[in-house]
């Protein structure tokens, strides 16, 4: 496979990349300074090194010393009475910009596939969620927020979720909810405006 092509199929793997998009970019990149291709190559090379995972929610963070935690988690002005469930680091970005929500996080890390085969592989954080709340649990946890996108693989990711939490939830007698009014059904959560996350969030459902 010659360069160009490689650099193509490269491109191809991002999230809602088509081939022709893919194309722009690698023109893009051809046709831009040496500096600019220098920068996003040291960037991505940086992101290894400079880039982790919070041991406590897994969100990706930027690690500047030794801190093992995030900046949400460390935050001692934050609930920890309320836990929040999203699949993607996105998903956390899009409720943070709304700014009505003041509990802490848990990024599962990808959606739960409707019909797991041999071939699909969910890199869903579910042994890491069980332990989180637990621990969660034993610090006050009183309620548990599944934000998912109201699609068929969010549905699917919230109510494999439930099940794996029931036991938990209800000898520990957490309440869970999952996100009420505003969400148009197929919308993804991270695509929702602050506004229609703000009264997802204001009007959260009650799970039965
Ligand atoms: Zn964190």
């Amino acid at each position: 496979m010659d360069h160009l092509h490689r650099l193509h199929e490269l491109f191809r793997r991002f999230p809602g990349i088509g081939p022709r998009q893919a194309k722009r970019f690698v023109f893009f990149l051809l046709a831009a300074p040496a500096a600019y291709r220098k920068e996003l190559a040291d960037e991505i090379a940086k992101l290894e090194s400079r880039v982790t995972t919070c041991t406590s929610c897994y969100r990706f963070f930027d690690r500047r010393s030794t801190e093992t935690v995030c900046s949400i988690c460390s935050d001692r002005s934050r609930s920890t009475e309320s836990l929040m469930i999203v699949a993607k680091d996105v998903d956390l970005e899009a409720v943070e910009k709304s700014r009505v929500y003041t509990g802490r996080y848990f990024v599962l890390g990808d959606t739960i596939p409707l019909f797991e085969g041999k071939h699909t592989t969910s890199h869903a954080r579910s042994k890491e969620l069980l332990t989180a709340v637990e621990r969660a649990a034993k610090n006050g946890l009183r309620e548990i927020i599944l934000a998912f996108s109201l699609n068929a693989e969010g549905e699917h990711t919230k109510e494999s979720i439930e099940a794996l939490l029931s036991p938990i939830t209800q000898t520990s007698s957490i309440s869970v909810y999952t996100l009420g009014r505003g969400l148009s059904t197929g919308t993804e959560l991270e695509y929702s405006d602050s506004e229609t996350i703000k009264n997802a969030l204001l009007s959260k459902k009650k799970d039965a």
